[in-house]
């Protein structure tokens, strides 16, 4: 089973791609966790993402399908979760390429449906447990007096540079702009399925088992 999370910055992809890897056993390939990891090296490379990705815009169609194909040919999994890739119709047509050069295509591609507004709230506010990626909010899922991960116990707390409001704007114009086509893409496919970001983290869990399970 492989399975596509589409949907603005904040919708919650991450939350629930990781629920998914918990129930079904399945690989999580978050691009923008790739992308952070290799500006922590320092590199060149590393220094030219963290110019693109800090101020909200998308990375190159070439670096983002390099990296995607590489985790495909060296990880041996059942199925896999593509978090926040593909984000270009572009980087859609090398997915449906390169899946096809491993025998198998997209089972599912869930859309999270969120209104714009409630993304600045989300986003700002956000921060994660720095170990395990647990998700936590100043506001609505705030850990103090602890601050300690209610998930791993860790007590490193770290907030994304680009969670600010001026990245944010430009995160949604290029989401608007590039991404949201490729709703069309797989409607036409017969394979999109929408679901209500804004509900409850269970809530969602359950329309999304409940999408892959019929
Ligand atoms: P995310 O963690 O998915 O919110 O991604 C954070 C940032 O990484 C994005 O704002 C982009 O700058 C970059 N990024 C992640 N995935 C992609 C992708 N598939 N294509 C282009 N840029 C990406």
């Amino acid at each position: 089973m492989n399975i596509i999370f589409l949907g603005a910055p904040g919708a919650g992809k991450g939350t629930q791609a990781r629920k998914l890897v918990a129930d079904f056993g399945l690989v999580q390939l978050s691009t923008g966790d790739m992308l952070r990891e290799s500006q922590s090296s320092n590199t060149e490379i590393g220094k030219k993402v963290a110019s693109i990705m800090n101020p909200g815009e998308l990375v190159s169609d070439d670096i983002v399908i390099s990296l995607i194909k590489e985790r495909l040919s060296n990880t041996h999994a059942t199925g896999f979760i593509f978090d926040g890739f593909p984000r270009t119709i572009g980087q859609a047509g090398a997915l449906d390429t390169l899946l096809d050069v491993h025998d198998t295509s997209i089972t599912a591609v869930i859309e999270m449906k969120v209104d714009n507004e409630a993304l600045v709230d989300r986003i700002t506010g956000r921060y994660t447990c720095a170990e395990c990626g647990e998700v936590y909010h100043e506001s609505s899922r705030p850990l103090l007096p602890t601050s300690v991960c209610i998930k791993c116990g860790s007590v490193k707390l770290k907030k994304r540079i680009d969670d600010n409001e001026e990245s944010l704007r430009t995160r949604l114009d290029e989401y608007n702009n590039k991404t949201a086509p490729l709703i069309e893409y797989y409607l036409n496919k017969g394979i999109l399925y929408s679901v209500d970001g804004l509900e409850e983290i269970e809530v969602i869990n359950s329309a999304i088992n409940k999408i892959l399970l019929k």
